[in-house]
């Protein structure tokens, strides 16, 4: 077996350090998700479920297993602009491992620094970051953990959008600020009962949100490339529309959860949100790009949108001056949702499953595959359109800590 030099970028550890213990001592064992697939199936772990495994000194728990069979492991979470150590690393790399949450942006020209690359491995769910039509062109694998974290999403977006329609944000501030401004907390404050909310995709986080909102007693509404089966319409009592564009004006609340690829890049654009009806919340926890930011950010000053939450941004880490940080009635949030404790622990073991068959030359599961052997494949052939949505991911470099 060929050794192989790993290149893997992770979020910085938290501010205080790394955490010396946890607040729980266990997470829930999952054995499998709603539709059967079983979570990741590594033949063995070297860390414990449920202890901070996305920074850089949780290293995903690999090094162990990768430094045993003699293979180079390199974690760092410099990762934006031509002088960070990524790119010093990126012309021996053979494996590049990252987390949408913290994104390692391989673009055409950084996978032409990369002669060697021929894996690249997202701990989580969106391998937008990666230019697929250059990683088709060169014949490197892309594998994704699908479903680790979909659960952990569904769960977010329901939060985001009860925290949005109760005002749940601002009436909490008005404690910590020692106030008990009840009228200010309720005058923008309503039930969720009886609105109608409607998701822009009802794949896997989709549908774990339709299916977790359906006992608010709300009209469901959803709109996706392939339809449900009717069976699960009918259960959910979910209304179908062919098209965003033909669903968003029946709807008080829209949550956006399909992928970002060409067909979904920039969809909700003054255009679109213009069609809403005024007052409606969107949540988008699925891509930053779905979104044109200045729209969203005049829409929250104009009312035409009471609120908008989600986690996720263009590029990330996020500019400090990226409107969404100021913008009125916002819920945002870093990149978060999809990598809680419970999470991680799902992802780090399915990315030591595709290094395991990797390494020994078994095949990925199909359901993690997006790109091999030259093509869009597995679950990236039913998900994701080929092309390229990592233009203008240079701008992550303007981020700076302090
Ligand atoms: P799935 O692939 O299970 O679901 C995505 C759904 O979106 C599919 O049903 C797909 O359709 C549908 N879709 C694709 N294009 C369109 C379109 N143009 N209009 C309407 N629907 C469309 O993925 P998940 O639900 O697990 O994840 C969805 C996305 O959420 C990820 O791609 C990722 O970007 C994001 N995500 C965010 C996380 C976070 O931490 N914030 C964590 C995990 C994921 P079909 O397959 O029927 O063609």
């Amino acid at each position: 077996m060929a050794l192989a030099n790993v290149l893997c970028v992770l979020y910085d550890d938290p501010v205080d350090g790394y955490p010396p213990a946890n607040a729980r001592d266990e997470i829930p064992k999952i054995a499998r998700y709603h539709d059967g697939q079983t979570t990741p199936t590594p033949e063995a772990i070297d860390f414990k479920p449920g202890e901070l495994l996305g920074s850089v000194s949780g290293e995903l728990g690999l090094r162990r297993f990768l430094e045993a069979s003699g293979h180079r492991l390199t974690v760092t979470s410099d990762k934006d602009g031509p002088g960070s150590e990524f790119e010093q690393e990126l012309p021996t790399a053979e494996i590049v491992i990252s987390q949408p949450f913290w994104p390692a942006y391989l673009t055409a020209e950084r996978i032409a620094k990369a002669p060697e690359l021929k894996l690249v491995v997202t701990a989580g769910i969106g391998s937008d970051h990666t230019d697929l039509q250059a990683a088709i062109e060169r014949n490197i694998t892309v594998a994704e953990v699908t479903y680790c974290n979909s659960i952990s999403v569904a769960e977010h977006v329901v939060m985001m959008i009860l925290a949005l329609v109760r005002n749940y944000i601002p009436s909490y501030q008005w404690v910590v600020d020692g106030g008990w401004n009840i009228a200010d907390c309720a005058a923008r404050s309503y039930d969720l009962e009886g609105m109608q909310v409607g998701s822009v995709g009802a794949g896997r986080i989709g549908a774990g949100v339709l299916r977790r909102l359906a006992p608010f007693e709300v009209g469901l509404h959803y709109t996706d490339r392939h339809r449900l089966p009717a069976e699960v319409e009918q259960q959910l009592g979910l209304t179908y529309h062919p098209d965003a564009a033909s669903m968003v004006g029946v709807c008080d609340v829209v949550t956006i959860n399909a992928p970002l690829h060409p067909e979904t890049e920039g969809l909700f654009d003054a255009e679109l949100i213009g069609t809403m009806k005024r007052g409606s919340y969107l949540v988008n926890t699925a891509r930053g790009k779905i979104c044109d930011p200045n729209a969203v950010a005049q829409a929250c000053a104009s009312g035409q949108l009471a609120g908008y939450a989600g986690d996720v941004w263009f590029p990330q880490p996020a500019p400090k001056d990226h409107p969404w940080r100021t913008m009125p009635h916002h819920g945002m949030t870093p990149h978060v949702s999809g990598t809680s404790l419970s999470a991680q622990a799902r992802y780090a073991a399915g990315v030591r499953e595709i290094l395991e068959c990797w390494f020994a030359d078994r095949p990925i599961r199909d359901e993690y595959l997006i790109v091999d052997a030259g093509k869009l494949a597995g679950v990236g052939a039913h998900s994701y359109s080929a092309g390229n949505a990592t233009g203008g991911s240079d701008e992550a470099a303007r981020f700076s800590r302090s």
